[in-house]
This record gives structure tokens, C-alpha cells and sequence, in this order.
């Protein structure tokens, strides 16, 4: 038997649509790779492609590597950029469809689903549409989606099957990339006919509050990933949270369920999971675990003073990793304790320490210069521990085996408070921002984090407890004082009266 042609690619963004800055080419290409590279970069990495590559390598496929680059969570794409990894992934598709080596059995692709770009609410939709366009109708595409993915009905009906990551922390994401290979593998060899319906609750939830270990969604989750085992002829289910902070009309939860040969099965099971999501709306949104920033500080404090574990302080509305509410009060308000600021974007302030070096004292303008509700810069003088290039290969359970190159970094000094700045923006959220600094994430009293969910999967075991502080910059908890103009009406919390009549208002099926 010939082996199976595949072709395999990426191309994701989570996009906060209200950031100013557009997420370019550059920044793309920077986490990009291609042919060999692809392969040799991602194959046993804790990534989509990494679960991809695992299952058709264990199945002999023949492996076509288009072109794969993640960005994870930034503003918005910018137009040029979109459409570039848009071309490249078509003409890569086109030219081994239309190859000498016959044309391509199948594609796998990984798409965030919430990416947007300034005159595009749906670009993942348009990829799509484009390669249908292109390739046609029958053409098996698998398509990977993150768990916040806001996905339009359109986007189920141009996928052949479709999955989504099941936890927050996503430490599930190869092992999704591996359901959507074994998905197609099965399609191929004749095992299976999956077919997907999406049913879209309006509900929506801050991404903090998306961690899957929270009660109700964690039992959602748990109905979801037994749904295979319990209903004969479902092969997969996946719910999509949404990702809050992306203006589209798609936005908020989605249920996708894949079952073999029986579109009607995997719609009514994907409505009956969506009503259980719009009957829980209320306990799904956890407003009692925020606090506002004095209350958060106070808690912080008190904690510490009684157990030598650290507080991680989560200043979680930060969408750019520069927001300074906490650190200002903080490096006014240590009052002794060992405080500990990882991975505070700020490339001018790498650059200044880098050029003065190890041991100089220099007055800064540090963080908050992303936007206007960023919390504005601290100007403190700071002493530089260290200073210098900072590349190394990730070993937590989301970023293990992954280059990670935050290009100019320094570590600061601000009396009991250190910083770590760093050139590219990337979220801390597992222990190799402090160890790659030298910092013992065990002596610190407090650390001041700024990821949504994924830091709990290292975190949460370690520390005295997690201390949620919501603040005025983009990914506040408080949806309404976003100016949202393309998200559709009815969502809730944004219409706290919102109704819905349940099955299957926004069902589509496809196929
Ligand atoms: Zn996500």
C-alpha cells in the first residue's frame, strides 16, 4: 500500500481585538518553521503539530510540512500578515495536491479560532473558505482548535471534522493534534465517517474564569470527554469557551461533536451539552473570585504573614505582560517581603540595563507603555543583577522541548522587589521565568503573575494561595466596559437578561 500523502500546518493567534498593536509578519515569523524544520522542531513537543506528527509517523504517512507559527495571545493580526500565512498555506496545499506524487489524501491543520485581524472578524472562516475554494469540497481537513477558539458556524461547515483542546491550562494540546490525525487516519482507511455539528450558547466568560478545573465547567468538560465511551457512535466532542477579549460576532462558547455517519446524533448531543452550558451561565461566571486591587494586596499580605508558601498574585486584566497596577503599589508597598515580578515586557528598559550592564544603578521607566490603560510606567532606580540575551528550551508542560528566545532581558533590583524585563512578549507561566533568571520561586513571599488559567498547572500545587486582582487594562473581568462593536447581541454576562430558547438556534451541521 502507498502511504497516505498528509499535509500538515499552522497558523494561530489569540487576538485581543482593543490592543493597538497589530500582531506582523515579524512576530509570526519569529515562531515559524517550515519543511524539515517543522518536523524536526515539533515532533515530540508538547505542541499540536507535535501530536500531528506523533500519529502519522506511527502510521507511516508520507508528512507534507506546509509552514507552522503560533503566536499564542497578542493584538490583533495585522491584514498583510493574515493574508501571507493565508497564501503560503494555500500554494504549499495547491502544489502537493497537484503534484507529481499524486494529489494529497488529507490535511491537518492547527488554527487558534480567535484570531482577528482589522477587517476580518472570521479570518480562520475566510482560510478556510479560501481552501475549499481552492482544493474543493471532499478533500478530508482535520483542523485543530484552542479551547478559546470563538468559532463560526461557517467554520464547521468547511472543516470535515474539527477538535478543540479540552483543558485550561492546555496541557492537552498534542494529544488534540493526535485526535484530529487518528480522526483522519480513520476517515482514510474507511473506519469511520465522521461528521460535526457546532451548537453556539451565548455565553461568554472572561478567560479567567475558563480554567477547567473550576466548578461547573470542570463537569461539562468531564461530560464531554466521556461522551465517546458512554453514546455509540460519537467519536469526539470538544467545548470551546471563547475567547472573551476577541471582537467578532462569533464570540463565546461553542460544542462541537463529531459522530460516525449521523449528523442528527452529533447535534442533538452537541444541544444538549450547550443548554447545560446556558443553564450554568450564572455559576460559570466566578465574580467572587476577583478582587479589587486594595483587597488583593491586603489578602496577598495577610496570607504571607501566615504561611511560608508565596502568594501568586494574578493581575490576570494584563493582555500584554507590561501592566503595572500591582508592581506600582508593590515597589511603594513591599514593606520588606520578597516580591517577584517575572517576564514584564518591556524592550527600551532590556536595552538600558543590557548597554549599562551587571552592577549599574539606573533610574527607569519600567512597563506600562502597551496602552493607555496599562497603568503607566514606574519610574524607580533599580539595580541590574544581570543583563544579556536570554535563549533557552522550555521544560514546562505547555512550553517543554519549544525554543524560547526573549531576545534583551535584565533582571532588576527595586529594593525587596526583582523584575525580570525581557524584549519579546511572553507570558510567565511555569517556573523557567524564574530559574532561567537564578530566581528560588520557594524564597519569594509574593509573585505577580499575569496569565489567565495556564500558570495553574505549575502554580497551583506550589503555591499559599492565588490572589485574583482585576484592574482597568484590556482583559478586565468586567466584560461591559469593553467597546465591543462586532459582537452580536444576546451574550451573556454582556446582557445579563439575555435569553435563549435552547436547541438549536445556532446549530449548523456540515458535510
Ligand atoms: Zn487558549
Amino acid at each position: 500500500m502507498t502511504a497516505w500523502r498528509i499535509a500538515v500546518g499552522g497558523f494561530a493567534l489569540e487576538s485581543v481585538s482593543f490592543l493597538p498593536q497589530e500582531t506582523g509578519l515579524d512576530d509570526f515569523e519569529r515562531e515559524a518553521r517550515r519543511g524539515r524544520a517543522l518536523i524536526e522542531g515539533l515532533a515530540g513537543s508538547a505542541s499540536v503539530a507535535g501530536g500531528f506528527l506523533e500519529v502519522l509517523d506511527a502510521a507511516a504517512a508520507e508528512i507534507l510540512p506546509l509552514v507552522y507559527t503560533d503566536c499564542s495571545a497578542a493584538g490583533p493580526a495585522s491584514d498583510a500578515a493574515f493574508e501571507h500565512y493565508r497564501d503560503e498555506l494555500l500554494s504549499g496545499l495547491r502544489a502537493a495536491h497537484q503534484s507529481e506524487s499524486g494529489p494529497l489524501d488529507g490535511v491537518l491543520l492547527f488554527l487558534h479560532g480567535a484570531m482577528t485581524t482589522p477587517s476580518r472578524p472570521d479570518p480562520e472562516g475566510d482560510l478556510l473558505q479560501d481552501l475549499r475554494d481552492a482544493l474543493g469540497p471532499a478533500l478530508p481537513v482535520m483542523v485543530a482548535f484552542d479551547l478559546h477558539a470563538n468559532l463560526s458556524p461557517r467554520t464547521a461547515t468547511l472543516c470535515t471534522a474539527l477538535f478543540g483542546f479540552h483543558f485550561s491550562p492546555h496541557v492537552d494540546m498534542a494529544e488534540t493534534g493526535a485526535r484530529a490525525a487518528r480522526c483522519l487516519l480513520a476517515k482514510l482507511e474507511g473506519r469511520a465517517d465522521p461528521r460535526v455539528a457546532l451548537v453556539k450558547p451565548p455565553v461568554v466568560l472572561p478567560s479567567i474564569f475558563t480554567a477547567t478545573s473550576l466548578q461547573p465547567l470542570s463537569q461539562i468538560v468531564a461530560d464531554s470527554l466521556s461522551l465517546a465511551q458512554r453514546v455509540p457512535g460519537i467519536l469526539d466532542a470538544s467545548v470551546f469557551c471563547g475567547f472573551a477579549y476577541a471582537d467578532t460576532p462569533d464570540l463565546g462558547f461553542s460544542v462541537a461533536v463529531v459522530a460516525d455517519g449521523n449528523p442528527g446524533l452529533a447535534e442533538a448531543e452537541a444541544a444538549r451539552l450547550a443548554w447545560r452550558i446556558w443553564g450554568l451561565r450564572e455559576a460559570l461566571l466566578h465574580e467572587d473570585l476577583v478582587d479589587d486591587l486594595e483587597a488583593g494586596l491586603a489578602k496577598a499580605k495577610q496570607i504571607t504573614r501566615q504561611d511560608a508558601r508565596p502568594v501568586v498574585l494574578l493581575e490576570h486584566a494584563d493582555r500584554f505582560n507590561d501592566s503595572t497596577w500591582a508592581l506600582q503599589r508593590l515597589v511603594a508597598e513591599a514593606e520588606g517581603l520578597a516580591v517577584h515580578c517575572p517576564y514584564l515586557w518591556d524592550p527600551q528598559t532590556a536595552a538600558a540595563a543590557v548597554a549599562a550592564g551587571a552592577g549599574a544603578r539606573l533610574t527607569f521607566a519600567l512597563g506600562g507603555k502597551s496602552s493607555a490603560r496599562a497603568g503607566g510606567s514606574v519610574a524607580a532606580e533599580a539595580e541590574v543583577l544581570w543583563a544579556g540575551d536570554k535563549v533557552f528550551t522550555g521544560s514546562g508542560p505547555m512550553r517543554k522541548g519549544r525554543r524560547i528566545d526573549l531576545g534583551p532581558s535584565a533582571l532588576l533590583r527595586l529594593g525587596s522587589v526583582t523584575v525580570s524585563v525581557i524584549s519579546v512578549c511572553t507570558s510567565a507561566i511555569d517556573l523557567d521565568p524564574l530559574e532561567q533568571f537564578g530566581v528560588d520561586f520557594a524564597a519569594q513571599d509574593i509573585v505577580l503573575l499575569r496569565s489567565k488559567t495556564h500558570f495553574r498547572a505549575v502554580y497551583e500545587p506550589l503555591a499559599a494561595a492565588i490572589v485574583i486582582v482585576d484592574t482597568p487594562d484590556w482583559g478586565t473581568a468586567d466584560l461591559t466596559q469593553l467597546p465591543y462593536r462586532h459582537a452580536r447581541s444576546g451574550i451573556f454576562p454582556l446582557d445579563r437578561r439575555a435569553e435563549w430558547q435552547g436547541t438549536p438556534l445556532h446549530a449548523k451541521l456540515a458535510n
